[in-house]
């Protein structure tokens, strides 16, 4: 399916529920995450509805690698200058809460890191 009516992240590329847009192009979207974990968290999302990388195909290689593509570009362009973080994460043990696939990336200094 390349759109699900019940999926929260294709309700915002079709417009149906706002965000705080930093890119897009004819196959991708970038956004704020609504509860950053960092200064700068953003999420890269395919406009194809890919409920996870589980479902990833061969020919979505050219979409994942634009959005790898894409993170240095996006947090350069945010402000971001002394390196960041990116992660996927997949399926329930891997602590995926929204099934359409993303790419967080997070920059700025780092809240996470102990001490
Ligand atoms: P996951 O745990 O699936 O990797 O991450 C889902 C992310 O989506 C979370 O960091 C969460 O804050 C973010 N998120 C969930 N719903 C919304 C929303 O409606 N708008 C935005 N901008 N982010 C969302
Ligand atoms: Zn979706």
């Amino acid at each position: 399916m390349s759109h699900d009516p019940n999926c929260i992240f294709c309700k915002i590329i079709a417009g149906q529920i706002p965000a705080k847009k930093v890119y897009e192009d004819e196959h991708i979207l970038g956004f704020h995450d609504i509860h950053p974990w960092a200064p700068v968290h953003i999420l890269l999302i395919p406009k194809l509805h890919i409920a996870s990388m589980v479902e990833l195909q061969p020919e979505h290689a050219e979409l994942m690698g634009r959005m790898a593509v894409l993170a240095p570009r996006l947090m350069k362009e945010l402000g971001v200058s002394n390196g960041f973080r990116t992660v996927i994460n997949t399926g329930a043990d891997g602590g995926q809460e929204v099934y359409h696939l993303h790419m967080h990336v997070m920059g700025g200094p780092r809240p996470w890191a102990k001490g």
